[in-house]
C-alpha cells in the first residue's frame, strides 16, 4: 500500500467517523497494488477561498469538492468535482452518484468512449461528479502512455493563452486593493450585475489600463441597458461579456448578440453539447464559456470546443473555484481556445495539487504525463 493511498484511506475514515456522511470511500474491490483492473476511490474536501467571493446572485467563502482517484497497474490518475452550491451538486449528491460507479468491470482503461458513455447514463445531471471520473481517467491514460494530454491532442503548449484573474463585486476601496494585488496578470475579469457596474470598472481603470473582461452572471434584466453597457464597456477596453442576461431570455440574448459591439458569451446558458448546438441554431450567443464542471469533463469539452470553432463561435475556457487538479486538466485544452479564465486554483488557500502555473499572466503547462499534476 502506497503512502498516498494510506493517507487517502485514513483521511476518508477520519471524515466518515467525524461527519454524517455515509461511506466516503468507494472500493467495491479490494485495493491491490499493481492490480490490472480499474480501482476507483473518492473523498470529500472543502476548498477555503482566500477572499469572500461575490457575484450577482450571492457570496461565499468555501466550495465543496470531491477528489477522485482511478488506479490501474499501480498508476494513479487524479480527478476532481467542484460543486459551487448554486449549481445544485454537493458532497451528498456526488457521493450518491459516485457510489454507483463500478470501474472494475472494464478490463481496458483506454476504453474511454464506452466508460464515459456508461457513466453519463447512470443518472441525468451530476456534471461535476461525472467530470471527476473523466478527468481521473484522462490523467491515468496519459500517465500509462507517458505523455501530457496537450501532446496527445496535438497541441502546442506554448500557444496556451493568458488567463484572466477575477475581481468580484465589492466596494470601491476593496476593488482598488484587489486590483493592485492582481497587477501581475495581463487581463482582469470583472464581475458585474449589481448596482455598481460603472463604479467597478472605473475603480479598476483608476489603477490599470490592462484589458478587461466582464461577467454580469445574468444580472442585467433589460436588453437596452445591456446594449448600452456593451458600448460603454468597449470604450473602457473590455474584450467580451459573459452571460449578460438571464439564460432563459433567448430572444433578448439573440438580439443583444446581434447588436453588441462586444462578443456575448453563453456561460450559464450553455452547459453541454446539445446546448451549444441550440445556441448556434438560434444565434443566442457569439461564443461559449466551456467549463469542465458543466461539460462532464475533458472528452465532451474537447468536442464542444471543436464544434464551436466550426460554428465560428468564440471560445473561453473557464472554471469554478477548483484545486490545481481540475484547472490543470482544463489548461491542457487551452491552446485551442481564444481566451482562458483559469484562475480557480489561485482563489483558494488550501490547494493540494501542483500543476499549471501562471507566468507573466500566461498559462504554463507542466511537462508531466496525464493532466500534469502532482500532490503538493
Ligand atoms: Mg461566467
Amino acid at each position: 500500500m502506497s503512502s498516498d493511498r494510506r493517507q487517502f484511506l485514513t483521511h476518508a475514515a477520519a471524515i466518515a467517523g467525524a461527519s454524517l456522511m455515509t461511506p466516503t470511500i468507494s472500493s467495491a474491490h479490494p485495493a491491490v497494488s499493481g492490480s490490472k483492473r480499474l480501482l476507483f476511490r473518492y473523498r470529500p474536501y472543502t476548498l477555503a477561498l482566500k477572499h469572500v467571493f461575490t457575484v450577482a446572485a450571492m457570496s461565499r467563502t468555501t466550495t465543496p469538492v470531491m477528489l477522485t482517484e482511478v488506479e490501474y497497474d499501480g498508476v494513479v490518475g487524479y480527478g476532481e468535482a467542484s460543486m459551487p452550491p448554486y449549481l445544485g451538486e454537493s458532497h451528498a449528491t456526488a457521493e450518491a452518484f459516485l457510489s454507483k460507479v463500478d470501474l472494475a468491470k472494464y478490463p481496458d482503461p483506454f476504453d474511454l468512449e464506452r466508460i464515459i458513455a456508461d457513466i453519463d447514463a447512470i443518472a441525468p445531471g451530476n456534471p461535476a461528479a461525472k467530470a471527476s471520473i473523466d478527468i481521473a481517467l484522462h490523467d491515468l491514460i496519459g500517465k500509462l502512455v507517458g505523455q501530457p494530454w496537450f501532446r496527445l491532442w496535438g497541441l502546442d503548449a506554448s500557444q496556451a493563452p493568458v488567463t484572466t484573474f477575477t475581481i468580484g463585486i465589492d466596494k470601491a476601496d476593496v476593488v482598488r486593493e484587489k486590483t493592485k494585488e492582481a497587477l501581475g496578470f495581463k487581463m482582469l475579469k470583472v464581475k458585474l450585475g449589481k448596482d455598481n457596474d460603472r463604479e467597478m470598472i472605473e475603480t479598476i481603470r483608476s489603477i490599470t489600463d490592462m484589458p478587461l473582461t466582464a461577467d454580469p452572471n445574468q444580472g442585467w434584466k433589460d436588453r437596452a441597458y445591456a446594449a448600452e453597457m456593451a458600448h460603454w464597456l468597449k470604450e473602457q477596453g473590455v474584450l467580451y461579456i459573459e452571460q449578460p442576461m438571464p439564460k432563459d431570455r433567448l430572444d433578448d440574448l439573440a438580439w443583444l448578440s446581434a447588436h453588441s459591439p462586444l462578443p456575448i458569451l453563453g456561460d450559464e446558458g450553455i452547459q453541454r453539447l446539445p446546448d451549444l448546438i441550440k445556441a448556434h441554431e438560434r444565434g443566442t450567443y457569439n461564443g461559449v464559456v466551456i467549463k469542465l464542471m458543466k461539460t462532464t469533463g475533458l472528452r465532451e469539452a474537447h468536442t464542444m470546443i471543436r464544434m464551436a470553432i466550426a460554428f465560428g463561435m468564440k471560445v473561453l475556457f473557464g472554471c469554478m473555484t477548483e484545486t490545481s487538479c481540475a484547472v490543470t486538466a482544463a489548461a491542457q485544452l487551452s491552446p485551442l481556445v481564444d481566451w482562458a479564465d483559469l484562475d480557480g486554483n489561485l482563489l483558494i488557500s488550501n490547494d493540494i495539487y501542483d500543476g499549471v502555473r501562471v507566468v507573466d499572466g500566461k498559462l504554463v503547462l507542466p511537462d508531466r504525463p496525464g493532466i500534469g499534476v502532482v500532490k503538493a
